[in-house]
């Protein structure tokens, strides 16, 4: 089969790699149909990420028909689309069980080998998925294939950074990063009926992609954000910040607009070894800081309905549309934020 594969420091390409095989009675095979490219491919792309074996088949967030299931498979046909969080999960260990479905004992993330052991990825013409039953969902009724892939990872880690960072009607919420992570926290948010959301970003589209979704969007550099936050909030500043870049940076900023006592919830990938804040800073703020990757098998369960309800238009963070065989371009469109892009969409 073919699929986009790691070579490198961005190098992406479309090369033949073996076929998936179901190795474990519990594995299907799926035949992709859709995938989306995620701001943390980027970081494997910039290689912020270090380990990952060259030839790995990319990406973690996909959906598709299943072609083979292994032995035990009984709740899974040949022929059931399906869509998939970012991870593998068991359904029965501690934290399977306790909706922390990311840190499943089992777990697994798609499009991670190392040393010749892991997952490849969902950027491929077909996908080995482990622990299928308790991983993979169908598809409902009423939900399409490109929200399904949104609620596999971006709307999933959204929402669940809005809940994270306790939003609630009243009270003064900001997110710092309008990628898709932090539109769909922006969503969060409001579906948490959050009447004052602040979102920062530099870019303009996304700001105003974060506008249209709900949020006052304010330009990081040219607007006076802390006076602005602070006016809204008799001079204290946010009741709750969810974090949705996992830099240095965006931290930074989220610990300054935070008021005391309030909440700090970081969801995006994080490689650093040292906090953006000390000890002391937090304590002298009695701040609550969460950090985390979200639970994305469990919070898709808990947001089906809302998109069934087509509440809101998720699928609208789609600016690009392109065939895998065309991914690669989709990298550099991606990372570049070329032709104003927000998130890409391959099908096969
Ligand atoms: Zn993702
Ligand atoms: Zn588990």
């Amino acid at each position: 089969m073919k699929a986009l594969t790691f070579q490198g420091k961005e190098k992406i390409t479309f090369e033949t790699v073996s076929d998936p095989k179901i190795e474990s009675a519990g594995d299907v095979i799926i035949k992709m149909t859709s995938c989306a490219i995620c701001g943390s491919d980027l970081h494997v792309y910039h290689e912020r990420e270090k380990g990952i074996d060259r030839g790995t088949a990319m990406g973690h967030e996909f959906a598709g028909e299943i072609v083979e299931t292994g032995n035990s498979v009984r709740k899974l046909n040949i022929g059931d689309r399906v869509m998939s969080p970012f991870t593998t999960s068991c359904g029965t260990c501690f934290y399977c069980q306790s909706g922390l479905t990311c840190r499943c004992v089992r777990s697994q993330l798609f499009g991670w080998v190392e040393k010749g052991h892991g997952l490849h990825g969902g950027q491929a013409e077909y996908v080995r998925v482990p622990l299928a039953e308790s991983t993979l969902m169908k598809i409902p009724e009423g939900i399409r294939e490109e929200e399904a892939l949104l609620l596999g990872d971006v709307m999933s880690t959204g929402f669940f950074c809005a809940r994270q960072a306790e939003v609630k009607e009243t009270g003064t919420y900001v997110v710092v990063g309008c990628g898709p992570v932090g539109l769909m926290a922006v969503l969060g948010a409001v579906n948490l009926r959050a009447r004052n959301i602040i979102a920062i970003d530099t870019v303009p589209e996304r700001l105003a992609k974060a506008r249209d979704f709900g949020a006052t969007a304010l330009h990081a550099l040219n607007d006076p954000v802390t006076d602005m936050i602070r006016d809204l909030t008799e001079g204290r500043g946010a009741d709750g910040v969810m974090e949705a870049v996992g830099s240095y940076q965006a931290v930074r900023t989220a610990i300054d607009l935070v008021r005391p006592g309030g909440v700090v919830a970081s969801v995006g990938v994080c490689n650093d070894d040292h906090l953006a804040f000390s000890p002391v800073e937090a304590y002298n703020k009695n701040l609550t800081y969460k950090i985390g990757r979200c639970p994305a098998r469990y919070m898709m369960e808990q947001l089906i309905p809302l998109v069934q309800e087509k509440k809101y238009n998720i699928a609208s963070i789609f600016t690009h549309r392109m065939k895998l065989e065309e991914g690669a371009a989709g990298y550099t469109v991606f990372s570049g934020r070329q032709d104003h892009c927000l998130k890409v969409l391959l099908r096969n």
